[in-house]
């Protein structure tokens, strides 16, 4: 099938290159087809999609034609990783979505509850789908733990798993964060950044800002100061 019947009915909300590039990823057995959204972002569209007629996974698309790649561009510019990238719309977002692959590698060799990636090209993510039964786990925003202190300490774990290899997640809220099961599943990496970066302390400040807030707005009052003292019993902040 060639690929513009394959992906016809995206045919409205993705260009001709992205179409390609799905089925590219379709050819080499990735996925069989897109199944339904899942998510529609401001940058981006997260979608089921179903591998050899059962299992179910997803596909995170760039969408190249309204990223911000000039913020993207300054986020990722100081990445080593990427060092001699050019601020070409098309590169930088295919530098992100392969940053986000990276950093899922890296986090789940550090035993990170965080999706398995599978693939990625030019501008799509294809991943493991957090969720039963092929569909999604809620957010963190939308579906609170019941257990707060609990829910709280295996976060800030999760984070010093991530840093323990060297890598702040960036972009850390109750929106990238999964509550599976009653356990925090990190997704959205690619604000990832090493921690030998100039800008990993703010960003892991933020982070932690952000935890910190989300907590003590829900009734489990929890500060910046003791996030910090729990991260490697606060030396985390001293080696920058
Ligand atoms: P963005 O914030 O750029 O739109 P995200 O990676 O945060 O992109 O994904 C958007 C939403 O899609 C998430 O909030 C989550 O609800 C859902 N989602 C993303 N990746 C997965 C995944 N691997 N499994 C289940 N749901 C996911
Ligand atoms: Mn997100």
């Amino acid at each position: 099938m060639a690929s513009r019947e394959k992906f016809r009915t995206y045919e409205d909300v993705f260009d001709q290159a992205t179409l390609r590039t799905l089925f590219k990823l379709s050819s080499q057995g990735y996925f069989d087809e897109l199944k339904s959204p899942i998510s529609v972002g401001k940058e981006s569209n997260v979608f089921s999609a179903i591998k050899n007629n059962e299992e179910t996974i997803a596909v995170k698309i760039y969408r190249v034609n309204t990223c911000d790649f000039h913020k993207m561009y300054n986020y990722i510019r100081g990445d080593k990783r990427f060092e001699g990238l050019t601020a070409h719309r098309r590169k930088v977002i295919a530098a992100w979505a392969q940053r986000e692959y990276q950093n899922l590698l890296i986090a789940r060799e550090a035993h990170v509850r965080a999706p398995v990636p599978y693939a990625v090209h030019q501008n799509v993510l294809v991943m493991e789908l957090i969720g039963d039964n092929g569909t999604p786990a809620s957010k963190l925003k939308d579906k609170p733990p019941q257990d707060l202190k609990d829910f709280s300490q295996s976060l800030i774990q999760e984070v010093q798993k991530l840093y323990n290899k060297n890598l702040v997640h960036g972009d850390l809220s109750e929106y990238n964060i999964l509550n599976h099961h009653e356990k925090p599943v990190l997704i959205d990496l690619s604000y990832g950044t090493r921690s030998s970066s100039p800008i990993a302390a703010e960003l892991l400040a933020r982070d932690i800002e952000n935890i910190a807030k989300y907590f003590t707005k829900k009734g489990f009052p929890l500060t910046q100061e003791k996030i910090m003292t729990t991260l490697n019993n606060g030396r985390i902040l001293l080696r920058h």
